[in-house]
């Protein structure tokens, strides 16, 4: 401890400024790499040294592609910007160096332009290293490289190409020769690096993404767009030199943006290197070969804006594609975890999407299907629920209907919906066969009585109202019968329980059958009274003269009864639902229970004339009834004439 501080002291203490300046260099680290730097930088003096060796027997080359733009950016853009000067300053020597040195030319203007464009490039999209290492291929960091690096960075060396010309006085200084100048710089360095700078970046990545099959596929497209461009280079045709670009645009479709690069970078060296060389349309249209290398350099480059234009439609095609299988995948999830229908409806009812878990006994098939031909797999009863309802997202469940299944039996379903955006409506279909069967059973179980299965008086009122609603609406008349069973405590004590029971459920199957349910219901009002309400009965003495024969036909020994067999005693009671005075503003149970409650006085009458008998209420104590020996006015009769009240 006290010996590392010792020489901390010696080294910053007793050290001189130069070594000093020299630690402080190495902490600063602006040495780059030297693999990394060597190699760039002779790709950098061979492209340059070539082209300008070119230069040196063929003036035309100024306006080639400067080749040794792209790797200078390239280095930039995959190291430290730290190291930035290092780098500049070997491509600038060696850019330089041996032009100089070897072909005597002093190209500083020219070195000076391409840096100026590739530092400006670099500044800009050095931070996306994501682009860089080809992590990432967005769009919108292809539009960027696009911007700063083919648009703005080679602008700039266009503007230092002018001043050159304008300054060096040589020849003409007009705007026209100054803008054609700006352009010749302009399209050297842009041509350059739009088209070499993807490859560089990309390349060791095509062959790491694509498979075989993919390779062979883009090398086929890649034959096809060099034998037309040759073609069209010996025909020095336009219409063929433009087809080159559909090549390019199948690549882009299937292959994506960078693979679209490679086999652009590849068609303007076939464009480039033709009209070079003296042949293909651009040459034949012009007696400048400098004009023609720039009428050639502009067509790529208008072909490449067109490729990256159409790049950035598929891929909001794509993005949005992806989004739609995203949601759709979500929905099926929905599906899956709730078990229901899961479904996308559009403002005419028609079902876009439709998700389900496969356990649902419906099973719609995949796609859009149409409102009419869904509907037609709904119960015509219950196509008023859902009409309208799953377009129009009403908030809440919808009431319970029927859905065909596949094995053409019926299921019952709700629908919850809501309204989303663009006319659209998203609806859960819900199985609730079983809940509808058990909410059904347990209205059956509360509504009826369970030693005889007739109906119990919730049932009673339940069915009367139906019942009552009929007959007002057909205008018959209302008929109400209270039976009950004569002297059977006597019957109970005499043959126990049991029999007793048995004897009820004898009863009960008879009132069960009397007429038609839809307009007869038969309960068990209470112990061994029942109560029958019926519509449209005409002549209910006789009806209920029916009733009381045929249970004195069942023949059920009765020692205790005069007949010797089991008898009862009826009440009955008629109203007319429409009869204005008596059920205006009165509610179909009120009125019911009214009419029960004649038929019930009547019973007493029945009873109190001694059993085995049938009284029929009247307000009108004119009008009598006969029942066999006996005449009855039970309006009149006091109850206590019956004996004992209701069992209930
Ligand atoms: P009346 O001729 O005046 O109707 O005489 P009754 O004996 O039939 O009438 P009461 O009201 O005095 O007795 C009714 C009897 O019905 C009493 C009760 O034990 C019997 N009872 C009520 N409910 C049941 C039942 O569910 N099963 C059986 N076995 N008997 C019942
Ligand atoms: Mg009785
Ligand atoms: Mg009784």
């Amino acid at each position: 401890m006290e010996m590392s501080t010792g020489g901390q002291l010696t080294a910053t203490g007793f050290a001189g400024p130069f070594e000093r300046a020299r630690a402080r260099l190495a902490a600063a680290d602006l040495f780059p790499p030297v693999g990394h730097l060597l190699g760039w930088t002779a790709a950098v003096a061979a492209s340059s040294y070539a082209l300008r060796w070119l230069a040196s027997f063929d003036g035309r080359t100024f306006t080639v592609v400067w080749l040794a733009a792209a790797p200078q950016l390239v280095a930039l853009l995959t190291s430290r910007r730290r190291h930035w000067p290092a780098y500049l300053l070997a491509f600038a020597v060696f850019q330089y160096g041996p032009a100089w040195l070897v072909l005597g030319q002093r190209p500083d203007l020219a070195a000076l332009s391409t840096l100026t464009a590739v530092v400006f490039a670099a500044s800009m999209l050095h931070s996306d290293q994501d682009w860089v290492r080809g992590r990432s291929d967005s769009l919108r960091s292809w539009r960027r490289f696009v911007l700063y690096g083919v648009v703005a960075g080679p602008a700039l060396a266009g503007v230092i190409g002018a001043i050159s010309v304008a300054v060096g006085a040589r020849g003409r200084t007009d705007a026209g020769a100054l803008a054609v100048a700006a352009l010749m710089w302009y399209l050297t360095e842009a041509v350059g690096i739009a088209f070499v700078t993807p490859v560089l970046l990309r390349w060791r990545r095509y062959w790491r993404r694509y498979s075989g099959r993919a390779l062979l596929t883009s090398a086929g497209f890649l034959s096809l767009m060099v034998a037309l461009g040759v073609v069209a280079a010996v025909e020095s045709n336009f219409v063929l030199m433009f087809l080159t670009g559909v090549p390019a645009l199948l690549v882009l479709i299937e292959f994506g943006i960078a693979a679209a690069f490679l086999q652009m970078a590849v068609g303007a060296t076939v464009v480039l290197s033709t009209t070079f060389a003296g042949i293909g349309p651009f040459t034949a249209a012009t007696d400048s070969p400098t004009l023609a290398m720039m009428h050639a350099q502009v067509f790529l480059l208008a072909g490449y804006a067109m490729v990256v234009l159409v790049a950035a439609a598929l891929e909001e095609r794509n993005r949005l594609t992806a989004l739609d299988h995203a949601s759709h995948e979500v929905y099926d999830l929905v599906a899956e975890l709730t078990g229901d229908l899961v479904l996308v409806v559009d403002a005419r009812g028609d079902i876009l999407h439709n998700a389900s878990a496969g356990t649902t006994t419906l099973s719609l098939r995949p796609g859009r299907i149409a409102y009419s031909e869904w509907q037609r797999h709904v119960h015509p009863d219950d196509l008023h629920v859902i009409a309208q309802r799953v377009s129009a997202g009403r908030p809440g469940a919808s009431l319970p209907f029927r859905v065909r299944n596949r094995d053409g039996s019926w299921a019952w379903f709700v629908v919850h919906s809501r309204r989303a955006s663009r006319g659209l409506s998203a609806a859960i279909l819900r199985d609730v066969t079983l809940e509808h069967e058990v909410h059904a059973s347990l209205t059956d179980m509360a509504n009826s009585d369970a030693l005889t299965g007739l109906a119990n008086r919730r049932g009673l009122s339940e069915r009367a109202r139906g019942i009552w609603s009929r007959a007002y609406e057909r205008d018959q008349p209302l008929t109400a019968l209270f039976v009950d069973v004569d002297h059977f405590k006597a019957f109970n004590d005499c043959f126990g329980h049991q029999a007793g029971d048995a004897c009820l459920r004898s009863v009960a199957d008879v009132l069960a059958h009397l007429a038609d349910p839809d307009s007869c219901v038969a309960s068990r009002y209470g112990g061994e009274e029942f109560a029958v309400v019926l519509a449209g009965c005409e002549n209910p003495y006789t009806f209920a003269e029916g009733l009381s024969s045929a249970i004195r036909a069942l023949r059920i020994p009765h020692p205790a009864a005069p007949s010797g067999v089991v008898t009862v005693s009826v009440g009955v009671a008629t109203v007319h639902p429409r009869d204005g005075v008596l059920f205006r503003g009165v509610d179909p149970d009120a009125a019911v229970g009214q009419l029960l409650d004649r038929a019930d006085k009547a019973l007493y009458a029945a009873k109190a004339s001694g059993r085995n008998s049938i009284s029929v209420y009247r307000d009108d104590p004119a009008n009598r009834v006969l029942i066999g020996e006996q005449i009855h006015h039970a309006g009149e009769r006091p109850r206590q004439a019956a004996g004992s009240g209701h069992d209930e």
